[in-house]
């Protein structure tokens, strides 16, 4: 540290543009979009600052134009890898001796990136990429990222400044060193802000990144990477390697220096590199830290005091925005018997007005959903559904892949509480719905409990508090972002930090001071003014 105790902004989350039609922003953002559709980019891995081309590549496509062919990527080999790990290892020497205001001034400037000249970028690769509409993209790769950032360098700020009691004989200090060897950071397609976030809050506290981004975000990490390259992270403190995500993993899990994990992505793959850190534990170090955020099966469940109207609309958000893509989306809805006809009314009268289609046209809600084993997953399950004398789809129930990868959204109504999809996460625009009789509600909301092995986030509606206490009290494990009267997406960096239990992660709260503490291993420093000169204690007479 330098010589003062410096001060840090304040984080104030980042306001969110509106794209109204006529806006400078919406201009800029369409401009932006058509000049990136029609330019083919290379994205090469990033080692050590250099940009490194290999003879493996892929193509990027937009998923609801998925014949136009963005650009490619270059895929790492096993010696590529290696070479990533040690020359970061050589870039911690300096990089954790770096006094902690220089690393919020690169992150701090890499926010103030986003916020102004890369704003329009980062938004239309994330438009591009993981077919966001434009409001999803603004609240995720810009407003989100920006957020995370600004608020970390905060945060860091903030823990840095616990210190232990001291007395006049002697000094007590604790320094927050980061930890030893690299962190491995793995990020999932459908959040920009994730993808940027998990490099950047371990390297922010010090430490070095191997970062393998999702084969279906590629196109707006690059972006991403280029403004930390523009903020000033110096090279090898976070590199980018794309590819075989088991040869990487296992590359990576093969090094006695790893140190840590921050996984964002299905349970599954969690469980798996969990294992085999397990497997590889006598070869480490140091042992290391698993982070991970993984799967969800979110539910809302309706009172029959509830307001119908408002719980119509939490559904056709919740559920469907971003296809229903949001590791938080609703996905299983429990709703009192004497409101639902009310509520069907007005969920379907909303999805009968959603306009479908690619990003570009504004008026569109709904976009595609991110590749074909995705659509094929989901087409498979309401196609199950269409079948089973137990299911009633009650909107939507179609798809076309001939362009892009176009599922409509679609509601399930089942007899069934435990009907499979009121259990498995399916990561996209199928809602299932299950009526309960009005009496039966504790019994639904142990039902609720339950069904799922997640515990990610749930909403309760009810406009009577001795519901809403019940419901708060049994629902107590069932989610980690537990919402009342609102939608279970949509948590705010610095508001509503983020994350779930039971096989929806280790619940480390991205976006504040405890997903941080992850990324540190304090060590304690006494200092003795006098030291004593002899070892007899009064008691020994
Ligand atoms: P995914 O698990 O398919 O991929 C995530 C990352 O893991 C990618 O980088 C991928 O390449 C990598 N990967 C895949 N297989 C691997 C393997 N065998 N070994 C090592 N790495 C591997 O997930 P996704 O489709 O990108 O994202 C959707 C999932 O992420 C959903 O389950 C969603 O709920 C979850 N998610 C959770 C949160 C949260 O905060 N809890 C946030 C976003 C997404």
């Amino acid at each position: 540290m330098g010589n003062g105790f410096f001060e840090v902004p304040i984080a104030v989350n980042e306001p969110i543009k509106g794209y109204a039609p006529g806006s400078p922003e919406r201009k800029e953002v369409l401009e932006t979009y058509k000049e990136m559709y029609n330019t083919k980019v290379e994205v090469p891995l990033f080692i050590n600052g250099k940009e490194v081309k290999t003879k493996d590549t892929s193509t990027m496509s937009p998923p609801h134009d998925h014949k136009h062919v963005l650009g490619t990527y270059h895929k790492a080999t096993k010696k590529n890898v290696e070479e990533a790990i040690s020359t970061s290892l050589e870039a911690r020497k300096k990089w954790a001796a770096m006094p902690w205001e220089q690393r919020a001034g690169i992150f701090l400037r890499a926010a103030e990136l986003i916020a102004g000249p890369y704003r329009a970028k980062i938004n239309a690769a994330t438009m591009l990429a993981q077919s966001k509409n434009i409001y999803q993209a603004e609240i995720d790769a810009a407003c989100e990222l920006i957020d995370f950032l600004r608020f970390n360098v905060q945060y860091m700020t903030e823990i840095y400044a616990e210190q232990p009691e001291s007395t006049s004989a002697a000094w007590n200090r604790i320094e927050y060193r980061p930890l030893e060897g690299f962190i491995y950071a793995i990020t999932p397609f459908n959040f920009t802000a994730i993808a940027g976030n998990l490099p950047a809050s371990a390297a922010l506290m010090g430490n070095v990144v191997l970062w393998k981004p999702s084969d279906s975000q590629v196109y707006s990490a690059k972006v991403v990477l280029d403004v930390f390259r523009e903020a000033g992270v110096p090279a090898g403190v976070i590199n980018m390697v794309m590819g075989d995500p088991v040869m990487i993993t296992d590359t990576v899990l093969a090094s006695p220096d790893f140190s840590g994990i921050h996984f964002t992505g299905s349970t599954h793959v969690f469980k798996d590199i969990w294992q085999k850190v397990g497997t590889n534990i006598h070869n480490y170090k140091t042992y290391p830290r698993i982070v991970g955020e993984t799967g969800g099966k979110d539910f809302i469940v309706a009172h029959k005091t509830s307001n119908p109207k408002q719980v119509a609309t939490a559904m056709a958000r919740g559920a469907f925005e971003f296809q229903g893509q949001k590791c938080s989306a609703a996905s299983r809805c429990y709703i009192s018997e004497s409101i639902w006809k009310d509520v069907k009314k007005d969920l379907v009268a909303d999805i009968k007005s959603f306009k479908m289609g690619s990003p570009e046209d504004m008026g569109n809600f709904i976009t595609a959903v991110i590749h074909e084993s995705s659509f094929d997953k989901l087409a498979k399950y309401i196609d199950a559904a269409k079948k089973d004398e137990n299911a009633e789809i009650i909107a939507g129930g179609n798809y076309d892949k001939s362009k892009g990868y176009f599922i409509e959204p679609t509601v399930i109504v089942v007899k069934d509480p435990k009907y499979t999809t009121m259990c498995t996460e399916l990561f996209g625009p199928v809602l299932t719905v299950y009526v309960f009789e009005d009496k039966k509600w504790e019994e639904t909301l142990h039902l609720v409990d339950e069904t799922s092995e997640y515990a990610l986030t749930g909403a309760v509606f009810s406009e009577d508090r001795y519901a809403l206490e019940e419901a708060v009290k049994i629902l107590e494990n069932a989610a980690g972002n537990f919402y009342i009267n609102d939608k279970p997406t949509g948590a705010v960096v610095g508001q509503q930090p983020f994350g779930g239990a039971r096989a929806s992660g280790t619940n480390d709260k991205a976006g504040s001071k405890q997903n941080l503490y992850r990324w540190i291993s304090p060590r304690m420093v006494k200092e003795t003014f006098v030291s004593p000169t002899d070892y007899r204690y009064p008691f020994l007479g």
